[in-house]
């Protein structure tokens, strides 16, 4: 017994550790699911065993009080949440409930990553701000929270009453930010606690934060009978509320709602951690009362972390189809959101700085929409931290290489081989001329065996050619000459994405294609003409510019057209006055037949355009099977819905 005692002491200062450095210095050492981990075993030593430690953090809520700030009793304590990690742990708190309120409705809402607030309005003006701090007592950060542009100053409601909510960074805020900034900050919620527990409020107004109110802790004279009741009372107040608010009485629905936002949760611009499921009945809920941490009638759904700690053991310094070179970390492997992590990608030598990482160094890594996970920042210095040098020769060529702005380039564009094979994997790939069976490994082959180097050559190929490489017969070989054959007649805009100009994405290459009638005529464009085209600036307009004008590409391009490439055009006599003439469609969901990409492209040459998010100015829904919450707005809003059927016989296709 005593040595699990001193085992769990161990584990009582670790985490009272990490807190400290979490809660206090609002900068972790450790990842939450680090963190989360040795909690969850510390609770079940405790549960095993009957010990609580007197310093226990499984009997307090969470954060601690600062000292700079003016200390403040809540008038209502304020509390943390009860978690479940599986739908079973969901569904047996739900049924013990149901069990005793058999008509039971429950409301799923986010969990936002963020810090909680509580804000004090008295005759309809804003008092007083606090953080939750240990629930009971929490920090005066009025004049923060003054400078948060959705804390209304004022609300029609007269009374006093307390909202509490999430003080929250977007993404793209954070982002936006980090760009401007010698000092990254790690992360959305790290963000956010550090722009709020800020001694100077102009600190808080510089970071754009936001304020989601979901709560009512304490009200005068007035009642609510539900939680839906209360979010409309926070609407008519001038708070903001998350659209996502799901009403429902089914365990199925709310697994289902679940899943798919923990499916789109990478593409949201609001970092959340879970959901939160509550009862809907405010009778019921008072009934259900609280433990000393967390009311019973809620509780907090928690996805799997998309962001863990790692060491960075080596750095490998990738050469781009432009000549750009970026450092790839390779890091112990660590699990992630179910798949094993192995590498990670930092943006440029700038970044490695910025973010003060290193060899040997803890780091945080994130994942997130991209392909490659992405090195947040450091967690912890170890004693055997060594700096990461700065290349100064291209590791694929031996170039000198050139730094331009916050880049490093190899100079070397007609001959680097790493820049070629990149170029020759782009003008293959799915987007652009879509050549089924060349992907990098065999580019290597072709580079080292065929001695391709350029995408023109692709184009002498022989059956002879290929029939000489490793693993290559009679029908692996057809089908790559008929693949390349079949390259010959590419769309406008997927020919000009796949030349691989710099900054020049598929959407980019789309709204080029768009507003030029002939590859001539790109060809010929200027810089003025460019920059007139929505979203491309003055730099995606000089590297076409740029592009066109080296010697080099023309070449490239005129043996391109010498080997018979000819150039599908949209028909813009359809494209004006296409079936889609005028109308926003959304997409949402997987299409069977088609991919959004494909979609995208139909929808567009008839007149058509996409959009990401439903509104009342959205003519049709796209449908898909396992459709996200647009799915949902787009019924509440009465929002014509089609599948991919109807889609495909609005076209007659
Ligand atoms: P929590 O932050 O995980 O959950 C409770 C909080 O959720 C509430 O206090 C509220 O602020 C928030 N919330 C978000 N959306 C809500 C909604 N719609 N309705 C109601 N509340 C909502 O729990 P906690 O007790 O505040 O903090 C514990 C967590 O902090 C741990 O699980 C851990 O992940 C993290 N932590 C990390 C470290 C570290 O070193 N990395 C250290 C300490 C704690």
């Amino acid at each position: 017994m005593e040595d699990i005692k001193k085992e769990m002491q161990e584990i009582v200062n670790k985490l009272n550790k990490y807190s400290y450095h979490y809660h206090v210095l609002d900068s972790p050492i450790v990842s939450d699911a680090d963190y989360d981990k040795l909690y969850y075993h510390l609770v079940d030593l405790e549960n095993k065993t009957g010990i609580i430690l007197p310093d226990s953090p499984t009997q307090r809520v969470g954060d601690m009080v600062l000292s700079g700030f003016k200390k403040v009793k809540h008038i209502s304590p304020l509390y943390s949440l009860d978690k479940a990690q599986s739908f079973s742990e969901l569904d047996e708190w739900a049924r013990k409930i149901k069990k005793e309120y058999p008509k039971t409705i429950f409301t799923v809402e986010y969990k936002f990553d963020g810090l909680q607030m509580a804000l004090t309005y008295e005759n309809g003006v804003l008092k007083q701000a606090l953080t939750r701090g240990n629930g009971i007592i929490g920090e005066d950060i009025t004049a923060q929270a003054k400078t948060i542009r959705s804390v209304p100053l004022s609300i029609p409601f007269k009374d006093k009453i307390v909202v509490n909510g999430e003080g929250i960074m977007l993404l793209s805020e954070l982002e936006k930010y980090n760009q401007k900034t010698d000092e990254p900050l790690k992360n959305a919620r790290n963000a956010v606690a550090g722009s709020i527990r800020n001694l100077d409020p102009k600190v808080t107004a510089s970071r754009k934060l936001d304020f989601f109110a979901y709560g009512v802790p304490y009200i005068e004279n007035k009642k609510f009978d539900s939680q839906q009741e209360l979010y409309s009372f926070l609407k008519e107040n001038k708070f903001l509320t998350n659209d996502f608010f799901v009403v429902t009485s089914s365990l199925e629905k709310i697994h289902s709602v679940i899943s798919e936002i923990d499916k789109t949760r990478e593409k949201l611009d609001i970092l959340i951690d879970g959901m939160v499921i509550k009862v809907n009945e405010m009778k019921t809920r008072e009934e259900l009362g609280y433990t000393i941490r967390f009311p019973k009638w809620a509780l907090a759904y928690k996805f799997a972390p998309l962001e863990v700690t790692s060491t960075i053991r080596e750095i490998i310094w990738q050469v781009g189809r432009t000549g750009k070179i970026t450092p790839l970390a390779v890091i112990d492997p660590v699990e992630l959101a179910g798949a094993t992590i192995r590498r990670a990608t930092l943006n440029n030598y700038d970044d490695i700085l910025r973010k003060k990482v290193g060899l040997n160094a803890l780091v945080f890594v994130r994942r997130s929409n991209e392909v490659i996970p992405e090195i947040l920042g450091l967690a912890q210095k170890t004693d055997d931290f060594k700096e990461i040098e700065k290349p100064t020769v291209c590791p694929e060529c031996g170039t000198k290489l050139e730094q331009r702005g916050v880049h490093i380039f190899c100079p070397n564009y007609e001959n680097c081989s790493g820049q070629l094979k990149e170029r020759l994997v782009h003008y293959c790939s799915r987007n652009a001329m879509n050549i089924d069976g060349i992907r990098d490994k065999t580019v290597d082959l072709f580079y080292n065996e065929l001695k391709i180097r350029t995408v023109a050559d692709l184009y002498n190929l022989t059956q002879n050619d290929l029939l000489k490489l490793e693993n290559f017969k009679d029908k692996k070989t057809n089908n790559l000459i008929s693949a390349i054959e079949k390259s010959k007649s590419p769309q406008f805009s997927n020919f000009i994405f796949s030349l691989g100009i710099a900054n020049v994405g598929i959407k980019t290459a789309r709204d080029l294609a768009k507003n030029y009638v002939t590859f001539e005529d790109l060809q010929n464009a200027k810089t003025e003409d460019l920059s007139q085209i929505r979203d491309i600036g003055e730099v995606v307009a000089n590297s076409i510019v740029d592009y066109f004008k080296n010697p080099y590409n023309q070449e490239i391009l005129k043996k391109l057209f010498d080997a018979g490439i000819k150039i599908v055009y949209a028909d813009r006599q359809k494209q004006q006055n296409g079936v889609f003439k005028d109308k926003t469609f959304v997409l949402t969901g997987t299409l069977s037949t088609l991919s959004r990409d494909d979609a995208t492209k139909l929808i567009e040459d008839n007149g058509g355009k996409v959009s990401s998010s439903v509104s009342k100015n959205t003519d049709y829904v796209l449908l898909g099977s396992e459709p996200g919450s647009k799915y949902d707005k787009a019924l509440n809003l009465g929002i014509k819905i089609i599948e991919e059927d109807e889609f495909l016989s609005l076209l007659n296709v």
